[in-house]
């Protein structure tokens, strides 16, 4: 079905993006995931080239693009196997925060630098020992005169290890749960900031996801995000649009499976037939034709929601839990019909396998997602 939810202007942006991608990004993703990460030649072309934080307006040196030249920027990366950089990151949710809630000082500061690739932004919300329960975080922020310091540890950053602009979640209010969270903009060479192991995952080889340390790290009072003790309200805020980009890169790359293994099946034979011509691939195909049908209706409909604000905390739950389940499903049948070529880490379809399974645990897993759908059965 066509997709309605793109004008035209969004299909000039789509072919440029892609345009780019596969000259500054195929031919290296080798390479990058061998590095585990990316370099800084490639953010600053996709800066150049319009790739980074699409949405942020002319003032702070963006193309003032809307919330769907972001979709496409995920779109375009998933449907060619690029899983990194983590844009999504850097764009959709650290320039989010900072439009979002930022002081205008912050964003000519930060937003111009993060929109030309020369900083890269990461969020560290999750603890070793407080993930889904972001309340439970442990990471204090002390007011000491008029500056704030911070001590505490965070882990599963990602851009962590080459991030220029670190948002750190912290408690203002130890003694508080949601009221006592705080967010501060913390710059890559504050002092008392040190990266820890930049760790090595399932997936995602090119993503570089690092442990982060503060200790003492003493910041003036204009590194706070918005007011202390909202810092929970803006999380709330912002867990949508991170969610529903997930699920743009979920429905994306769950497409990609699809067309791989098309191909695949028509080309490779056995019995003396394709492998297409077996009545289980033409039901399981048929059937995740069908499921891909209904996941991008169901996202394009949540993209259109928020593009008009009207996106619920709950329906950007179902969009996650949903698309990122559906994902996980699509991907592991259409690797069944590579045979052992589907096991080999050379095949497209063996890297995705591994990429994929993140997109059920981050941006809040499966489970958690349940529980805020289920929330809202105890509203009237
Ligand atoms: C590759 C990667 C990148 C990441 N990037 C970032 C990042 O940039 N910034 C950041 O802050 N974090 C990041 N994360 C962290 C991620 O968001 C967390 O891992 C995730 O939210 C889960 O938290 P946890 O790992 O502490 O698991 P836990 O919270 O310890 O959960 C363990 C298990 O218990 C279940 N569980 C917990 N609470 C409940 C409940 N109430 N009901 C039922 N089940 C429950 C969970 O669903 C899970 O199955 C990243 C993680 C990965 C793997």
């Amino acid at each position: 079905m066509k997709r309605t939810v793109y004008g035209e202007e969004h299909e000039l942006f789509r072919q440029s993006v892609r345009r780019f991608l596969t000259e500054h990004a195929v031919p290296h993703y080798d390479t990058w995931e061998a590095d585990g990460g990316t370099p800084d030649e490639f953010w600053r072309a996709a800066g150049e080239h319009g790739l980074l934080c699409p949405q942020i307006p002319e003032t702070y040196g963006g193309p003032g693009g809307d919330y769907r030249s972001l979709c496409i920027v995920s779109e375009e990366l998933a449907a060619l196997g690029i899983m990194a950089p983590n844009l999504q990151v850097h764009s959709d949710i650290v320039a989010g925060y900072l439009l979002n809630h930022g002081s205008e000082a912050q964003k000519l500061e930060w937003l111009p630098k993060m929109v030309a690739g020369v900083a890269r932004g990461a969020i560290a919300m999750s603890e070793p020992d407080a993930g889904s329960d972001l309340q439970g975080i442990r990471t204090s922020a002390r007011r000491e005169g008029g500056d704030y310091v911070l001590n505490g540890a965070k882990t599963f950053v990602t851009n962590g290890g080459q991030a220029g602009l670190y948002i750190i979640i912290a408690k203002t209010d130890p003694a508080q749960r949601a009221r006592g969270i705080s967010l501060f903009l913390v710059p890559r060479e504050a002092e008392g900031l040190a990266q820890g192991r930049t760790l090595s995952k399932l997936g995602l080889k090119a993503q570089d996801t690092a442990e982060l340390f503060l200790r003492d790290v003493r910041l003036p009072a204009s590194a706070l995000l918005g007011r202390e003790g909202e810092g929970f309200v803006y999380l709330m805020r912002e867990l949508p649009q991170e969610r529903l980009g997930i699920a743009v890169t979920a429905v994306a790359v769950a497409q990609r499976a699809f067309d791989l293994a098309l191909a695949h099946v028509r080309e490779r034979t056995a019995f003396g037939k394709r492998v297409l011509d077996f009545q289980n691939t033409r039901f399981k195909l048929a059937e995740i034709r069908t499921e891909l049908e209904v996941a991008w209706a169901f996202l394009d409909r949540c993209i259109l929601a928020h593009c008009d604000g009207l996106l619920t905390v709950q329906e950007a739950a179902m969009a996650k839990l949903w698309t990122s389940e559906l994902q996980g499903r699509i991907i592991d049948t259409c690797l069944q019909f590579f045979g052992g070529y589907g096991y080999m880490l050379e095949y497209p379809i063996a890297r995705m396998f591994t990429d994929a399974r993140v997109a059920r645990i981050y941006g809040g897993t499966s489970e958690i997602m349940k529980e805020i759908i289920g929330r809202s059965f105890d509203e009237s």
